[in-house]
């Protein structure tokens, strides 16, 4: 039996154990995914018993995967992002990475790489996005509300442009921050350059008025279940040896749950 979990605190939200059990399902496996709240100051219990209990591996969210680092061996994808979300075993101990990069990158599906992006939020899912846009060799410029966290990035910087944004000038914008979560802060984009690739991080709800602005200038929009999907399964393959199929019927049912 294959055991996997995800961590963090809290957690109730997580769509991650429905979207592993949909995948163990399909491929038939005997494995399990789960959710297990863990508070800050019991991870280094947490990693030291799932070692002993046997598990492959664990996802962490919010507020663990900078902590992480202190406790597990990164890899280098993971070191250079600053943050470990995926973590499995290996003879000599568990290994930490991260997926969130190279998930949304996958899930942009893009046959050509944009020149110049526009990257809004400068928060650990940008840093993810950044170190795998920085190894395409893609001209990076960041804008965020809290300018010094955008300078940390070691990209170009921009003013943070409020929530209204002129995205002429890029090939890619993505926002990464969080706002449009849930409704509040929306952004908007008054203008655009015709076939600009937009993404947006934020999934609840899909179609945020970020990307519903993005359509109406003739850009085109990228939601944020495909970088939740992709990243998720960069571990499951880790765990189960399999790489998994991302299906619209697995959309579906994420987007209902
Ligand atoms: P984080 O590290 O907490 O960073 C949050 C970012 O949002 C910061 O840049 C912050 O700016 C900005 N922000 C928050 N509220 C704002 C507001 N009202 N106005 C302007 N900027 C605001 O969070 P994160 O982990 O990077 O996640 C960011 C977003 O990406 C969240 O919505 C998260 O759900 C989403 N996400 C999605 C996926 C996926 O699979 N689709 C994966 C990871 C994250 P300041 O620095 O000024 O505070």
């Amino acid at each position: 039996m294959i055991r996997a979990t995800v961590i963090g605190w809290p957690i109730a939200h997580s769509k991650s154990p429905l979207i592993h059990t949909y995948w163990i399902q399909k491929y038939g496996l005997n494995g399990t995914y789960d959710k297990t709240a863990v508070h800050h100051d019991d991870l280094p219990a947490f990693v030291d018993q799932a070692w002993d209990r046997g598990l492959a591996g664990f996802n962490a969210t919010i507020p663990h995967k900078q902590a992480l680092l202190k406790l597990i061996e990164p890899d280098d994808r993971a070191r250079a992002i600053g943050a470990i979300n995926t973590v499995y075993r290996t003879p000599k101990g568990w290994i930490g990475t991260n997926t969130d990069g190279l998930g949304w990158w996958r899930a942009l599906n893009l046959s050509t790489i944009p020149k110049s992006a526009l990257i809004l939020g400068a928060g650990g899912a940008a840093r993810a996005l950044i170190h795998t846009l920085f190894l395409k060799g893609v001209k990076i410029h960041v804008a965020n509300r809290t300018r010094a966290k955008a300078e940390a990035m070691g990209q170009r910087v921009l003013e943070w442009p409020g929530y209204e944004i002129d995205g002429r000038g890029f090939d890619l914008i993505v926002n990464t921050s969080a706002c449009g979560m849930n409704g509040e802060n929306p952004l908007t984009l008054t203008h655009l350059d015709p076939g600009t690739l937009v993404s947006d991080l934020v999934y609840t709800p899909l179609r945020t008025r970020f990307l519903a602005s993005a359509e109406d200038r003739g850009g085109i929009a990228i939601d944020g279940l495909g970088m939740l999907l992709h990243q998720a399964a960069g571990g499951f393959e880790k765990w189960f040896g399999i790489h998994p199929e991302i299906t619209e019927d697995l959309r579906q049912m994420v987007l209902e749950a």
